[in-house]
C-alpha cells in the first residue's frame, strides 16, 4: 500500500496540475462564447468531465497523505451525530440507522472534514450493499487494554485509542475482495457505478490521523469496518470554553511575557491577556524576548514562547531563559508538526505546552493552572 501510494500520489500530483490547464483555457474560451454559440455546449462539456477528473486526482491525493489535514481536538460523538443525520437524509428510507456512541468518550486529534469524509464513504458503501435495507451501525468507545492486547496485528502503539466502528447487514464480501478493498480503483460495480477510490481515500485519511483500520465481513453475513484514532490526552474538547467561562482568571500582580512572531497572533493575544487582567509584554523573536526578560526578570511571572520563530528560534531562546532563570515558568506554543523538538523542550524544564489551533483558550487554562501550583489557589 505504502509503495502504491508513493506512486498514485506522484501521479495525480502532475496529473491535476495538466487537469488545471486544461480547465484554466477551457474557461478563458467559454467566457467569449455567448451561450447559444455551437461549441458553448461542447466546451462546458470539457470543463464538466475535466472538473470530474480533477475531483477523482483529488481522492488519489488523499489516498497518497498528500492533502493536508488540520487536526484539531474532537468530539467524535459530536462529528458522528452530524454525519448520522446527513446519512439518514440521503440513503433510503429502507436502511435504518442506529448510534450506539460511548457516553465518556476520550478526546481525539481530527479533522472533522475528514471523519466526515470517512463516515460517508463507508456509509455509501454499506448502503449500496444493502439494496434491500437493513441496519447501518455506528458505534464510538474508548480501547480498553484488552483490546489492544488481543489485536497485536494493528500495532496500537499508543497510549490510548479511540473507536469507531461501523457496520452493515448487507451482502458482505469474500476474503479475495477483501484482500484487495483499501486500493485505489478496486471496485467490483460496474464503471458507472464506482470508482474505487472511496476506501483508498479512507485509508489516506485514517493514515494521516495515526489511526488504523480493519475490515470484518463474509459473504451474507455483513460488514464492519473498525477505525482506531489516538487519543490525546487533554480536556474533552468542548469543555475548553466552558471552564474559561465558569472559572474566570483573576486579575493580579502576574505579568506575562509573550513571544510570538506572528503579529495577528501577538496582538490576539495581547488583548485576550490583559482583558484576563494580566499585564502583558510582547516580543517578537527570541533576542527581543531575552532582552525583555532581563530588565525585567523580577516581574514576569510566566513566558509564552512559540517554537518556530525566525532568528534564534524557541527552542535557543528557552535555554537562555533558563540560565537567567533556572524557575522561570515557560509555556511552549507549538504547531503539531514540530512534535520532536517540543519533547525536548518538555524533558529539559518547560512548565507546560499548548499546541495549534486551540492556541489562547487553551493557554487560558494552562496559565491558571501554573499560576495555581505556584501560588497553591485551587
Ligand atoms: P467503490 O465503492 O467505488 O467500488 P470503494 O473503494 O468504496 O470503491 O470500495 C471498494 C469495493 O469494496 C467495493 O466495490 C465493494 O466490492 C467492496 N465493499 C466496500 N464496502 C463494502 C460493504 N460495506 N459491503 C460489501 N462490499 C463492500
Ligand atoms: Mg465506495
Amino acid at each position: 500500500m505504502e509503495a502504491i501510494g508513493v506512486l498514485a500520489g506522484g501521479i495525480a500530483h502532475d496529473f491535476n496540475n495538466i487537469l488545471q490547464t486544461v480547465l484554466g483555457y477551457t474557461q478563458v474560451l467559454l467566457q467569449n462564447k455567448p451561450s447559444h454559440d455551437p461549441d458553448f455546449i461542447n466546451l462546458k462539456a470539457i470543463e464538466e468531465s475535466a472538473q470530474k477528473a480533477s475531483s477523482l486526482t483529488k481522492q488519489l491525493l488523499v489516498f497518497a497523505r498528500k492533502s493536508e489535514s488540520n487536526l484539531k481536538p474532537t468530539d467524535l460523538n459530536r462529528e458522528v451525530n452530524k454525519i448520522s443525520e446527513i446519512l439518514s437524509r440521503t440513503l433510503p428510507k429502507m436502511i435504518k440507522i442506529e448510534l450506539n456512541l460511548e457516553e465518556k468518550l476520550k478526546t481525539v486529534n481530527a479533522d472533522s472534514v475528514q471523519i466526515e469524509q470517512i463516515i460517508m464513504n463507508i456509509g455509501l458503501n454499506a448502503a449500496y450493499a444493502m439494496s434491500d435495507g437493513g441496519r447501518l451501525i455506528i458505534e464510538t468507545g474508548n480501547v480498553t487494554s484488552y483490546d489492544k492486547i488481543s489485536n497485536p496485528e494493528l500495532g496500537l502503539n499508543r497510549e490510548g485509542y479511540v473507536l469507531l466502528r461501523i457496520s452493515d447487514t448487507g451482502i458482505g464480501m469474500d476474503e479475495e475482495t477483501q484482500k484487495h478493498i483499501f486500493e485505489p480503483f478496486f471496485t467490483t460495480k460496474g464503471a458507472d457505478c464506482g470508482t474505487g477510490l472511496g476506501l483508498a481515500m479512507v485509508y489516506g485519511l485514517v493514515e494521516s490521523h495515526k489511526g488504523h483500520i480493519i475490515c470484518c465481513s463474509k459473504p451474507d453475513h455483513g460488514t464492519m469496518f473498525t477505525i482506531y484514532l489516538p487519543v490525546i490526552e487533554a480536556m474533552p474538547a468542548e469543555n475548553y470554553a466552558k471552564k474559561i467561562e465558569g472559572n474566570k482568571l483573576h486579575c493580579g500582580n502576574e505579568t506575562i511575557l509573550l513571544v510570538d512572531d506572528e503579529e495577528p497572533l501577538r496582538r490576539l493575544g495581547y488583548e485576550l491577556l490583559n482583558k484576563q487582567g494580566f499585564t502583558v509584554f510582547v516580543a517578537e523573536n527570541g533576542e527581543e524576548a531575552l532582552e525583555i526578560y532581563r530588565e525585567n526578570k523580577k516581574i514576569i511571572d510566566l513566558v509564552i514562547l512559540d517554537v518556530s520563530m525566525p532568528g534564534m528560534g524557541g527552542y535557543l531562546c528557552f535555554k537562555e531563559l533558563r540560565k537567567m532563570n533556572p524557575n522561570i515558568k515557560v509555556i511552549i506554543v507549538t504547531g503539531y508538526s514540530d512534535n520532536g523538538k517540543v519533547k525536548e523542550i518538555i524533558k529539559s524544564g518547560a512548565a507546560g505546552f499548548v499546541g495549534k489551533p486551540y492556541r489562547f483558550t487553551k493557554i487560558l487554562n494552562k496559565i491558571q493552572e501554573i499560576l495555581d501550583t505556584k501560588t497553591n489557589r485551587k
